[in-house]
């Protein structure tokens, strides 16, 4: 048993690049990768792996055969059929061993808690909107399901095995629908609703189907959602729902979109907003026995994302506290790409005033539902 935390990385994640002027940058997770590097903390405290490219096989876990030979040997005019080319997901050279190498870091991380790691690190992932036969918004392949289907093919699979948390401030559909009929994941999402922004899904009633039904809860907030709405779904709905399911793994996807400086998305959390919901789930883990394998996501802020999953690295692994790890990034600013301005991290408990009251009514609707989610796991846990 290695109790140990590993970082999945190679600069190879660096190729995931749709070009510049293309919002999302790979360099954010070499910005976290370089910083503690040069702060020397592969030295001794966590170890750093590189990823293996994805096999043709291990694509086909949750990936069409055509879309995957269509990617892998990077056919130009038959991507288009699969939402590469134009618009969001434009084509580039590498395509194919880019997406290989980055959902390849993230299969290799769940591999390594399955061999006795506690905690493993891949922010080059968190890729949650592809779709088995299609890419969508920036995300060429979906690195999270074949990383959770990568950990029930190895071990024997149970309800709510898995928790599924997503807090980028788009829906994770790809993850959700790719994940809708089985027992073995329970998911949550919080996110900016549907109605406002990409993908346009994600609602309240969407809760599973089959042997998943009333074990995927989304949580669509209003836009304008600040720190005072994030806190409060943090210790009402993701807290209480970590202790109803107890799972084996944890699987996080650390968006940082949602942030109040982000040009995508309409939420409005601040930087505290991120630090807490880190300072929560850190407390989980360690009451816990459950292991996290921990992704990066959507953030078009570069540097904050990059300072943020820093300290998150740092503190989930008890290196430091969160006051200590914040006091060496903001030391350290340059090393994540940020230049002269400064981030205040101070909590603001600032609330989205405009809809109070939508907040409220999501707020009491995703509460019944983890009620229905906790009955609905106790009667297949005593069938099983
Ligand atoms: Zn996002």
């Amino acid at each position: 048993m290695n109790d140990k935390a590993c970082f999945i990385y190679s600069e190879e994640c660096l190729k995931y690049d749709f070009g510049k002027g293309h919002p999302f940058r790979p360099e954010r997770a070499y910005h976290t990768y370089e910083a503690l590097l040069k702060l020397g903390f592969f030295d001794r405290d966590i170890e750093l792996i590189p990823p293996d490219y994805t096999t043709k096989e291990e694509f086909l876990m949750f990936h069409t055969l055509s879309y995957v030979e269509n990617l892998l040997e990077e056919k130009r005019g038959r991507l288009l059929y699969h939402g590469i080319g134009a618009g969001d997901n434009p084509f580039f050279e590498g395509i194919g061993s880019a997406a290989s190498v980055v959902a390849g870091a993230s299969i290799k991380a769940a591999r390594k808690l399955l061999e006795g790691y506690r905690l493993a690190f891949s922010f080059s992932g968190g890729l949650h909107h592809a779709h088995p036969n299609y890419a969508y918004g920036f995300c060429i392949v979906n690195d999270i399901v074949l990383a959770i289907k990568e950990i029930l093919k190895r071990e024997r699979g149970y309800p709510g095995k898995i928790l599924y948390i997503d807090i980028d401030a788009h829906f994770g559909d790809g993850v959700v629908y790719g994940l809708y009929d089985t027992a073995d994941v329970v998911t949550l999402s919080v996110h900016e609703s549907g109605r406002y922004l990409f993908p346009g899904t994600g609602f309240i009633n969407e809760t599973g189907r089959g042997e998943g039904k009333d074990l995927k809860i989304n949580v669509p907030l209003p836009p304008y959602s600040a720190e005072f709405e994030f806190l409060r779904v943090v210790d009402e709905i993701i807290m209480p729902l970590l202790e109803i399911v107890k799972p084996a793994y944890v699987v996080v996807q650390c968006g940082t979109d949602g942030y109040k400086e982000d040009p995508l998305t309409h939420l409005e959390y601040s930087a505290y907003s991120y630090l807490y919901f880190l300072s929560r789930m850190q407390e989980f883990l360690k009451n816990n026995a459950s292991k996290a394998l921990v992704l990066g996501g959507g953030g078009y802020v570069p540097p904050f994302a990059s300072l943020i999953w820093f300290v998150t690295t740092l503190v989930l692994s008890e290196i430091m506290s969160i006051e200590e790890a914040l006091k060496l990034s903001q030391k350290n600013l340059n090393l994540f790409g940020y230049s002269a301005f400064e981030v205040k991290f101070e909590p603001e408990n600032r609330k989205n005033m405009k809809s109070q009251q939508d907040f409220e009514k999501i707020s009491d609707q995703a509460k019944e539902l983890l009620l229905t989610a906790e009955n609905r796991l106790s009667e297949l846990r005593t069938r099983n």
